[in-house]
């Protein structure tokens, strides 16, 4: 007697392979796949009819902030995500993780996304981390990187400065406990204030030692814009000199002026690729970024972090030459969104126009004023990408899907989140269906499948016997998102079942408040 039986599906296995034409039935026991194959004995506690629709493995998230928000939690349910068919997320992502805390200093790296004010960590290893995480139960499966900015802050604060030779041998023998803990990799934000200045040198050190553990090295280019080819050459170079498992984060090229260089970026990591090295990355189907407003300033401006940079804005020669950075730069300030600031600051939802109107100042002295008023955590939309860069990028076979988004609940209104936080997976598939330029298979591979094994999962990404029952039903005629830039609370359509450890997490369409989720540790 099985716990459940899936019947009649078309089973996607994550393979990428073109899946059986015939319908398919899948038996789970407790939470693992017994069974798979053609009219299997109906004996089970619960059946369910799959008419036909699209049974494919649980998506697995290479690239999400659900930490950085706070929502592992504040919402544990992970309902964005959960309603998407996400089944596992991999946090602790652009060099900023909740773990290890050596310092102080070391949380601050969370504080451009969410305001720790207020929040107890009561943790300092990764081991103890993961074990406060592992007291409660999530929507998903939980696997965590360290952050190298929280590491790295934890040791030398705000300071500037390369590592000590006694400090990087600290750090990796923290680095190492942490992976011994069951982290699945390092993380690395190298265009964040604490970051910049990090050489290619402490780069090497660290990738030889994720190397060794086997781990995954997730970064966050130093350059997304007009340097964007020489930010990948360099991580390249990293990779190829420490055979490193190397995942670049929210692949994109921002600016007008540089989308024409995507082709030749997508050509240097085919190269790559094809000479030995282990790259891929993630993306998501959006043209609109999310970013920290501060990030936007010169390098020089924001190294040190946010109270060196407020030092900044109140030196007026200093102030000046922020302004004129601003001011020569390509970004149409005026039409950036405020999505969330720290404080309770009237403008959520207006642009830099709007409250530079209101102030009667210019748009590049409000994005000053914005951020010296609105707290440590402004975040911003800003449409910059173009649609056939993003398209190549999602359909290129070295690309996975990841939401760089959180997992949010439908009534935790208040502050506007990114869209891709509801809708990346049904927006991607649905983008596939009717564009016909990757097959389903390859869809499904590119959530499920590709990232569980660039991530190091044994048991699961796949739709096979013995794999971990973490399951997603789809009618792939239906399927749709619905969330907005202006309305993002919304989930998707389409997605029918979801299922995690073989709970049944979202029936029938509607969540149903059980959860199956569990914090992962790498193997
Ligand atoms: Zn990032």
């Amino acid at each position: 007697m099985y716990s459940l039986i899936i019947k009649n599906a078309k089973v996607v296995d994550g393979s990428g392979k073109n899946s059986s034409p015939e319908l398919l039935d899948v038996a789970v026991e407790k939470d693992e796949i017994v069974n798979i194959g053609k009219n299997l004995s109906p004996k089970a506690h619960k059946v369910i009819d799959a008419e036909g629709k699209v049974l494919a493995p649980g998506f697995v998230d290479l690239q999400n902030h659900s930490d950085s928000y706070w929502q592992i939690f504040d919402n544990p349910s992970l309902d964005s995500l959960v309603s998407q068919g996400f089944t596992t997320i991999a946090i602790g992502q652009c060099g900023a993780s909740l773990a290890p805390l050596v310092s102080s200093s070391a949380p601050l790296a969370m504080q451009k996304w969410h305001s720790l004010e207020g929040a107890n960590l009561n943790w300092q290893t990764f081991e103890e981390f993961l074990n406060v995480l592992s007291e409660r139960k999530y929507g998903t499966n939980v696997a965590s990187l360290v952050g190298y900015a929280t590491l790295r802050r934890g040791i030398v604060g705000d300071e500037i400065r390369a590592l000590e030779k006694p400090e990087l041998e600290a750090v990796k023998k923290i680095l190492k406990e942490s992976f011994q803990a069951g982290a699945f990799g390092l993380s690395s934000g190298l265009s964040y204030a604490h970051e910049i200045i990090i050489s290619q040198l402490e780069l090497f050190e660290l990738a030889k030692l994720v190397s060794e553990n086997k781990a995954l090295f997730s970064v966050h280019l130093r350059s997304e814009s007009s340097e964007a080819i020489e930010s990948v050459e360099e991580v390249l170079e990293i990779a190829r000199s420490s055979d490193l498992n190397l995942k670049i984060s929210h692949l994109k090229i921002r600016g007008a002026a540089n989308w024409k260089n995507h082709t030749h970026l997508l050509e240097v990591l085919e190269n790559a690729y094809h000479k030995g090295i282990r790259v891929h990355f993630d993306s998501y189907p959006y043209e609109t970024i999310w970013q920290p407003l501060y990030s936007y300033l010169p390098k020089w401006a924001i190294e040190g972090g946010r109270n060196l940079m407020l030092k900044h804005f109140s030196d007026p020669v200093q102030k000046n030459k922020i302004l004129a950075y601003l001011n020569s730069s390509d970004v149409k300030w005026s039409d950036i969104v405020l999505a969330s600031t720290g404080n309770r600051l009237q403008f959520l939802g207006k642009t830099i126009g709007h409250v530079a109107k209101n102030l009667e100042i210019s748009s590049e002295a409000a994005v000053l004023h914005v951020l010296e008023h609105a707290g440590s955590e402004v975040l911003v939309f800003e449409k910059n990408l173009d649609e056939s860069s993003v398209e190549d990028f999602m359909y290129h076979p070295l690309g996975f899907v990841g939401t760089d988004g959180g997992g949010f609940g439908i009534n935790q209104k208040g502050k506007l989140v990114h869209p891709r936080c509801f809708g990346t997976a049904p927006k991607f598939l649905k983008m596939v269906i009717e564009s016909s330029k990757i097959t389903l298979e390859e869809a499904v591979h590119k959530l499920s499948g590709g990232p569980a094994q660039k991530l190091g999962l044994v048991d699961r990404g796949f739709l096979r016997i013995g794999y971990k029952a973490d399951m997603v039903l789809f009618d792939p005629e239906k399927i749709s998102d619905k969330a907005t830039y202006e309305n993002p609370y919304q989930y998707s359509e389409g997605i029918e079942h979801v299922l995690v450890n073989g709970v049944s997490v979202l029936s029938e369409g509607k969540l149903t408040g059980e959860l199956g989720g569990r914090v992962l540790r790498k193997k």
